[in-house]
């Protein structure tokens, strides 16, 4: 049974002992964190032999989080669009609106069981700080969410749902008032007291073993992915696309697939303005190797080695590193890295919600927009399969005011209609 249940967390392609997938990843930490990672490594290892916690795990999955969430065949999208056949795996349906809940119901069950009395995090835009606090609040759990003071006004909404849900949102006033330095605050946090309470990381970077944990827990994605679309089409898609900020939801896809070398398999980049512009985040595209926040990996920096300011419309692409075994699937050419920019983004965006009744998330309108192109160099007999790594609520109003609609149906008569050319004009791109 145990080893029936086990498989619902990918452990195979496991980085070796010290977290290393090739040259990237690694722990590099002050001597007391080190310990600490040590031994969140050991616990780690003994929870997933444990029954009782994948029974737990698999249990929220399917009554908390609604597991499994569907694939869809986005039939009007892929005729409009002229070419292969595009198919969503849905984690917009997911509790709390993305893939983000996957990995903090695990990581607060390792806490759990560890006998931690509270989780923290760093949060930017505030997405995996709504999920740590959803997932603490379930567990009974503290939580103690660092977050730049810029971020805590542009982002009132999730401040709102962190405090309603029980969270203590830390406002962090140095630096640069934002993510890295909320990520440095935190840090020093958790330094203070290693013992009580346990760091979460909201995707797959970090030091080891964060990026081994945070993709296993997301390989749930994959592993049901891979099942249902064989169910659909009777063999494995040619293509599996998602977007790429650190890396969390396109390993949960991707991790299932890695083997079968007849997918071939694309993380999308956030372009932001331009690859030519410095306002983008871009990181396997135009980064080069280095260390940030205890970890080795591609890296975006300026020659003394501090990590480069980066911009995305996406605020959860817009980091300056990536996962580590993200750079290592690109050094062995595995997986494809490919970009998109902004206004591409906000064209799938839109065009998604108009052909299908689908807002999906700024982050995931990337996938789509490079699903839109890579669709039209393959026939209507190939399928690509997208993870829609979160629905697009939260950037309704930002869109609008930004991108007004407006720009998008220049000649619209009949919406519908409209959104149709609207496509085709992506199509000439
Ligand atoms: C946070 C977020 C991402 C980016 O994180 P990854 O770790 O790269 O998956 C992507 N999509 C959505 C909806 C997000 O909230």
């Amino acid at each position: 049974m145990a080893n029936e249940l086990t498989k619902t967390i990918n452990t195979k392609d496991l980085p070796n002992s010290e977290g290393y997938f090739g040259e990237y990843g690694g722990a590099y930490l002050p001597p007391d964190l080190d310990e600490v990672m040590k031994e969140i490594d050991r616990a780690y290892r003994k929870i997933v032999e444990d029954p009782a916690f994948i029974e737990a795990l698999m249990d929220l999955r399917k009554h908390y989080v609604g597991r499994p969430s569907p694939i869809y065949h986005a039939k009007r999208l892929s005729e409009a669009v002229g070419g292969a056949q595009i198919y969503l795996k849905r984690e917009d349906l997911n509790h709390t609106g993305a893939h983000k809940i996957n990995h903090c119901i695990g990581e607060v069950l390792l806490a759990k069981a560890m006998g931690k009395k509270k989780v923290i995090a760093e949060t930017g835009a505030g997405q995996h700080g709504v999920a740590l606090a959803t997932a603490a609040a379930l567990t009974g759990l503290e939580c103690d969410i660092y977050m730049g003071s810029i971020d805590v006004r542009k982002e009132a909404p999730n401040v709102s749902r962190m405090k309603i849900l029980g969270a203590k949102v830390i406002e962090v006033e140095r630096g640069t008032q934002s993510l890295k330095d909320a990520v440095d605050a935190a840090f020093e946090a958790y330094l203070k007291d290693p013992v009580d309470q346990i760091y979460c990381i909201g995707s797959v970077v970090g030091p080891h073993p964060f990026p081994m944990m945070v993709r296993d827990f997301q390989s749930i994605v994959g592993i049901e992915a891979k099942e249902q679309i064989r169910e659909m089409i009777g063999r494995l898609p040619e293509a599996i696309v998602a977007c790429v900020g650190g890396g969390s939801n396109a390993m949960g896809i991707f991790s299932a697939f890695l083997d079968d070398h007849e997918v071939a398999i694309y993380g999308v980049e956030p372009a932001g303005k331009g690859l030519d512009t410095p306002n983008h985040a871009a990181t396997i595209t135009k980064g080069s190797v280095g260390i940030l926040h205890g970890f080795r990996s591609l890296l975006l920096q300026d020659e003394q080695g501090e990590a480069l300011p980066v911009y995305s419309i996406a605020s959860g692409l817009d980091y300056p590193g990536v996962g580590p075994q993200h750079s290592f699937l690109h050094s062995i050419k595995r997986v494809i890295y490919e970009s998109i920019t902004d206004r591409e983004a906000v064209e799938a965006f839109y065009g998604l919600s108009r052909m299908e009744g689908i807002i999906p998330a700024l982050e995931s309108s990337h996938a789509v927009a490079y699903a839109i192109k890579l669709a039209q160099t393959m026939s209507p007999d190939k399928v690509i399969l997208v993870n829609l790594s979160g629905r697009g609520d939260k950037d309704i109003d930002f869109v609008l005011e930004h991108y007004p609609l407006e720009e998008y149906e220049p000649e619209a008569k009949n919406k519908r209609d409209g959104f149709k050319e609207f496509l085709a004009h992506i199509k000439t791109k």
